[in-house]
This record gives C-alpha cells, structure tokens and sequence, in this order.
C-alpha cells in the first residue's frame, strides 16, 4: 500500500471518501475506480459501520434485539506471548487478541483454550494498557506533527475524526494509520462521530431527553455484544458519564 494513497493506475495520490462506507470513489486524475476497502484501513471502515448502524438504530424505537445486527469493530491485537506446550514443551504462539479463545500446538497437534496458558483477566488488562499505549502515540503525533512521506514538508495533525490529512505543500493524502496504529485512528474516530451524533440529538431538543437515554442503552448494550466489552468503553474515556450528565 503506497503511503501516499497513489492510485494504482496512474500515481495520482487521492483522497478516501469522507463516509468510508462508500465502496468505491473515482481518482481525481485518471477517473480508474478505487476501492475504498482496498486503501483505507479496516479498523476505521468498522467504525463508519458501527456509527451508521447507531445513527440509523436512535431514529427507530429502541429494540435491544437489534444490537446482536451491529457491526463488530476492527481493533485487534496481533501480539502473541511465546509460551512452551503444556503437553510437549515445544514453544507456541499464546494469542494476546481476547476474541482468540484457542491455540494449538504445531508440534504435538494439540489445540488448548488460551485461558489454559494465560488468564482472560491478564488478556484485558494488556488489551486495555495497549489500547492505552496506542492512544498515547495518536496523541504525540497530534501535539508534533509529521512529515509528508511525499516531499518532506512538515504537517499539522488537528485532533478530530479524520483518517487521512493533505498536505499543505505538495497536496498528497497521508493516511495517518501509516504512522500510528490503525486502531488509534479508528478509537478517535469513533469517539467523535458519537459526539457528533450526540451534538445533533440534543439539537432536536423536543424529542431529546428520552432518545439520549434510548442511544446510551443501544451503545453500551451495541458494545457489549459485539464483544468490545471493558476495553471499548475504556477507550470512550468520559463519554457516558458526559452523557449520563445532561439528564
Ligand atoms: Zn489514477
Ligand atoms: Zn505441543
Ligand atoms: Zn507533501
């Protein structure tokens, strides 16, 4: 993947769509169809997934069965803990990802629930300080800045939902999931497309104060069962408290 989002077909560097739910859009230059899913990062796609399935979910009645339809965000953790076998002492990869409920044993072909060689309370805890870890670096790139892999010239990151900046000097799209962990992006993101569906629920303030408790029930109960659990809510920082202030 170029870091400039070339198009493949002529170099011409492009902007993703704003709504990353858009399959395809149209190079600029060259007018070759693009592939959204093909140049933007999946943790950020699921989160444009989940926001559309919450906007749509608060202008219908609430019905806790829709939750089990919400799109599952993208985030997880590619690490692994080298642990020997408890069968034949051979090493093995130990998934630190919680949705990873199983490991197996290349050497003696024996497959063990992951909780049999780390707890899932330990796994969370990692899950949540890298999570943690991931922010931080989103945060750093945001207070200095970066540098066009393009031409060189020195960018500012604003602190808002975006995926992608363009360059003041040289006009090339920068993904910003190419210099910090997708997951941060999309955690950001995330947070600012529910303040924002926050922001325009209170705005239609005849309906407001019921609805704003329905969206606090669909989200939590929404993360819950996409298996997001603690983490997710972790990484929304004060938002529910926020929200459970303005009743
Ligand atoms: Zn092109
Ligand atoms: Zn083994
Ligand atoms: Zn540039």
């Amino acid at each position: 993947m170029s870091q400039t989002l070339a198009c493949p077909s002529c170099g011409t560097s492009n902007p993703l769509p704003e709504d990353l739910r858009t399959g395809t859009f149209t190079c600029v230059s060259c007018h070759q169809e693009l592939r959204t899913a093909e140049l933007a990062d999946g943790a950020s796609r699921s989160v444009d997934a989940l926001v559309g399935w919450m906007n749509e979910a608060v202008q219908q009645p609430f019905d806790p069965a829709s939750i089990a339809t919400a799109p599952k965000l993208e985030d997880e953790s590619t690490a692994v803990r080298p642990m020997p076998c408890l069968k034949c002492g051979q090493t093995v990869d130990v998934p630190l990802d919680l949705t990873a409920k199983q490991v197996r044993c290349e050497a003696c072909d024996r497959t063990w629930p992951v909780s049999a060689y780390i707890d899932d309370a330990e796994r969370l805890q990692l899950d949540m300080a890298r999570q943690v870890a991931e922010n931080e670096a989103l945060k750093r790139l945001v207070a200095e800045g970066l540098d066009c892999p393009s031409c060189g010239a020195h960018n500012d990151v604003p602190d808002d939902h975006r995926v992608q900046l363009t360059c003041t000097h040289c006009g090339a799209t920068v993904r910003l999931s190419d210099h910090v962990e997708a997951g941060a992006v999309a955690r950001r993101r995330l947070k600012h497309g529910v303040f924002a569906m926050r922001d325009e629920l209170v705005a239609r303030q005849e309906a407001a104060k019921r609805r704003e408790r329905t969206i606090v029930f669909v989200l939590v109960g929404g993360m819950v069962a996409v298996g997001v659990g603690m983490a997710a809510l972790s990484a929304l920082g004060g938002l529910l408290g926020a929200w459970f202030g303005l009743g």
